[in-house]
């Protein structure tokens, strides 16, 4: 089933998840919705906060990063196959110098901005069968992940910008909260939930 993705300005987005463990209800329903909101918005990455939900959960899938052609052979194959359910997710450690790299958001629709992080994460998380792992990240797959992981603190990718660009879309991200936005996938607005 196919969700609606929660727009901008809903204070669930700005929730710290909290911890599930595998008795969470109806956790493979879940997954699965996710999943099917996720490709039917083509998004990378879908986090449980995007759909209301605010428990440290969030899915990923980079393969349609792997179409892009500077790549190298192995990061491409490792792209292809990033493709995971990432429960209770902790980041051990974050190396390297700060790269910069255009982000997007499905809960913030026709806005993209450069965000810098580290190029490098070691992290800890259990799948959905909830068997523990351990793994290092690295470039588009780290990032994807850093975007997803700030979902479940409850930040977002503009909250990470220059004081002068989050002016400058100030009036943009008002108009989403308010449901004034064309998304071409089912969203909720948080000024229009109490006006049925
Ligand atoms: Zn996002």
């Amino acid at each position: 089933m196919i969700l609606p993705i929660v727009a901008y300005g809903d204070p669930v987005l700005r929730k710290v998840g909290v911890e599930i463990d595998a008795n969470f209800p109806d956790l493979k329903e879940l997954i699965t919705n996710m999943k099917e909101t996720m490709y039917n918005a083509s998004g990378v990455g879908l986090a449980a906060p995007q759909i209301g939900k605010a428990i440290r959960l969030f899915i990923i899938d980079a393969s349609p990063f792997a179409e892009d052609e500077d790549l190298s052979d192995e990061d491409r194959a490792t792209l292809k196959s990033f493709n995971k359910v990432f429960i209770n997710a902790k980041i051990l450690e974050e190396d390297g110098e700060e790269w910069s790299f255009n982000e997007g958001c499905l809960s913030i629709p026709d806005v993209r901005e450069d965000v810098t992080r580290k190029p490098k994460i070691t992290i800890e998380y259990k799948d959905e069968d909830f068997k523990t792992h351990t793994e290092v990240l690295e470039g588009l797959a780290a990032r994807v992940f850093q975007h997803e992981y700030d979902h479940i603190e409850g930040i977002l990718f503009t909250d990470k910008i220059s004081t002068l660009k989050k002016r400058l879309i100030k009036r943009k991200l008002e108009n989403i909260s308010k449901g004034k936005i064309n998304a071409d996938y089912r969203m909720r607005f948080p000024s229009l939930k109490n006006k049925k």
